[in-house]
């Protein structure tokens, strides 16, 4: 299939050998016709699912209209979409748009760190990241991920990111250049890993005393992934600072940050040409309706205990390859006994008719689109179980 498609694209993924062509909720076919149960929505991005009615004719009145203008003037989606991410949050802050998670971790960043050089005598500029966490592919967002594995041939990097190995052991590392902390609330890339909640709460005051920001990676948390609309809202804290990306556009590339410093920038300090534009934001404005909706009536609670549930029985059932289950909302996990075991059966899922992820720490990874049906759960779980048994 597709022989060619390695002499074009650098070769950054071990891709498998299936091609997509369209997609109904959670349920995508290939060009042969198969169809596959999707538990990844293309690593938490297709929120509302594939082939969405409503998002897909948002998306195409938007284009017919204006797709961009550049952000030198008003762009009216974009101001409703951080009005409605504002307000879905609860918080006090002001939102920047990008085009990606690392973008917009990098938008955090510079806030951090121009709020460390006009906050203080001293300038601050080091933050603080957990091992295990990821914050994205760019230079700086590489080297805020800590994972030392990551760090190979790119270097020089800039400087000023240390790595606690635990949450306990992060005020430890805090010196009078410390000027924030960023976190995922659940490790995603590291291995689905829900930080423990009071001593997020411990972190947090300690923070606060301290007057060190609070950056929330919500790359993949946000934009109700864990139940709530934000990771942030389950856990119950006030960060400084929160990025977003992957669910927001439900496949539309989009990034956000989120400041409760709302003077930190001038004209001039951040900027990008594509974030927040018409298609963008058109985009997002609708999944957020869809999503607010799928919350408020109880139907995303109820799916994420079906999805639990099912999830749980398929662990019992298959304990001999399994150590514990992790995770959070519909972003959940199962450890595996091997990183060999865990490839085997990603590969067999697939041949079976059902996506999974693989994530850190050996943990098979379940991302479903948050609009999946109890019918298309009952039958991935189905499949997943097929998938054991041919290993
Ligand atoms: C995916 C992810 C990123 C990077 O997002 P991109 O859109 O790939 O740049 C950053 N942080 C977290 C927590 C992620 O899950």
């Amino acid at each position: 299939m597709l022989d060619n498609y390695n002499d074009y694209i650098l070769p950054t993924y071990a891709h498998q050998e299936i091609a997509f062509e369209k997609g109904d909720n959670a349920t995508v076919y290939d060009k042969n016709g198969n169809n596959y149960i999707d538990f990844t929505s293309g690593i938490g991005v297709a929120s509302v699912g594939h082939g969405n009615k409503a998002l897909s004719e948002a998306i195409c009145t938007q284009a017919s209209k204006l797709l961009h203008m550049s952000n030198l003037y008003y762009t009216e989606p974009q101001q409703r979409c951080a009005e409605s991410i504002v307000r879905l949050s609860g918080f006090d802050m002001k939102c920047f748009f990008a085009n990606s998670g690392a973008e917009a971790n990098e938008g955090a960043i510079k806030i951090a760190r121009k709020f460390g050089e006009v906050d203080g005598e001293v300038k601050r500029y080091k933050i603080v990241t957990l091992k295990h966490s990821f914050h994205g592919r760019t230079i700086t967002a590489l080297k805020a991920t800590g994972q030392e594995s990551m760090h190979n041939y790119f270097g020089p990097y800039p400087d000023g990111f240390v790595y606690a190995d635990t949450i306990e052991q992060i005020e430890t590392l805090i010196d009078s250049h410390t000027v924030a902390v960023m976190i995922e609330l659940v490790q995603g890339e590291g291995g689905v890993e829900p930080l423990e909640r009071e001593k997020v709460h411990s972190l947090a005051s300690m923070l606060k005393e301290k007057e060190i920001l609070l950056i929330v990676d919500e790359v993949q948390t946000g934009i109700y992934r864990t139940g709530e609309f934000l990771a942030s809202n389950l856990y119950g804290i006030t960060p400084d600072v929160i990025t977003l990306a992957k669910g927001l556009g439900g496949g539309v590339p989009i990034g956000v940050v989120m400041s409760a410093k709302k003077d930190i920038f001038s004209p001039g300090d951040h900027g990008s040409t594509f974030g927040g534009n018409y298609l963008s934001t058109a985009a997002a404005n609708t999944v957020l309706a869809l999503l607010e909706k799928e919350k408020t009536s109880g139907q995303l609670d109820r799916t994420i205990h079906y999805f639990q549930e099912k999830r749980d029985a398929f662990f019992d059932k298959h304990q001999q390859h399994f150590s514990k289950c992790v995770g959070s909302g519909l972003m959940l996990g199962i450890r595996c006994k091997s990183d060999e075991l865990l490839a085997a059966l990603i590969k067999s899922a697939a041949i079976c008719g059902v996506l999974v992820l693989k994530a850190g720490r050996s943990t098979l990874r379940f991302l479903p689109p948050l609009s999946i049906t109890t019918q298309e759960i009952d039958e991935g779980f189905e499949r997943l179980d097929k998938a054991v048994t041919a290993l």
